[in-house]
């Protein structure tokens, strides 16, 4: 799966790639990537990439000529092209599962006030917002659906840990606990040292259930009938 990205600032993409697990999947060569200045389309001797909106208001928006030269570039027009945006349908776990099976995506991240609409009517398959906030950046959202994404290609990170995660199974991952026993006081629930799988399972699942009903009634809802007879207090 090769992850291309379109940016003003592709120092700060770049140094995602170069670190951690990102890198490592990178170096196995499970994951690739490009990242595309946008400025290096620019046309103009400044370098420009931006200007007022037509009909007035706030802030700058991208120029359609550099960025269209930059999606071009790139064979956009056969690739899913992604651009991340507060009006975007919502990020989710099942869409980036659902991008995970592309060989490449194309990411356009926006700034100021965002990108001109006709940029998006040619080349963007996916507008997508990951959440109800707005950033100044399309960077870090860009990354968000990369990192959300590579972590679900084969080998990237162990088949275990992505079953027993938040969502997997509509449900908020239950609470994580490590070495000492007990740090300032507060010790680990006994269960959890028991080496009792079956009750550790049922703990765990009681806690997931619990922490799904108090912070995502939503999620909660869809799943209450499978666990209506499990009981949570
Ligand atoms: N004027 C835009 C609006 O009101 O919808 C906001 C533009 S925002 C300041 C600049 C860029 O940050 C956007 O083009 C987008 O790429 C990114 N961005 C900000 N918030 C985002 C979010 N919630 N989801 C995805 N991308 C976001």
């Amino acid at each position: 799966m090769t992850f291309t990205l379109l940016t003003l600032f592709p120092e700060l993409v770049e140094a995602y790639f170069a670190t951690s697990i990102a890198a490592k999947a990178v170096e196995r060569g499970l994951v690739g990537h490009r990242v595309v200045g946008i400025r290096d389309f620019a046309t103009d001797r400044h370098a420009t990439c931006d200007d007022a909106p037509y009909g007035g208001g706030a802030g700058m928006v991208l120029l359609p000529g550099p960025l269209g030269l930059a999606l071009e570039s790139v064979g956009a027009s056969e690739r899913r092209t992604v651009y991340p945006t507060p009006s975007g349908r919502p990020f989710t776990e099942r869409y980036a599962r659902e991008l995970a099976k592309e060989t490449e995506i194309v990411l356009i991240c926006g700034r100021y006030e965002g990108i001109d609409q006709r940029i998006i009517d040619k080349y963007v398959d996916d507008e997508v917002s990951i959440g109800d906030y707005v950033l100044s950046s399309g960077e870090l959202s860009a990354l968000t659906i990369v990192d959300a994404v590579f972590r679900l290609i084969e080998g990237v990170i162990s088949g275990e840990s992505l079953r027993e995660e938040s969502f997997t199974d509509g449900l908020l991952e239950y609470p994580q606990y490590t070495r000492p026993e007990v740090y300032e006081g507060a010790r680990v629930p006994e269960v959890l040292l028991s080496g009792h799988h079956a009750k550790i399972k049922e703990w765990r699942l009681r806690e997931s259930l619990k922490k799904t009903r108090s912070y995502r009634p939503d999620l909660y809802a869809r799943i209450e009938s499978r666990y209506r007879d499990f009981g949570t207090d």
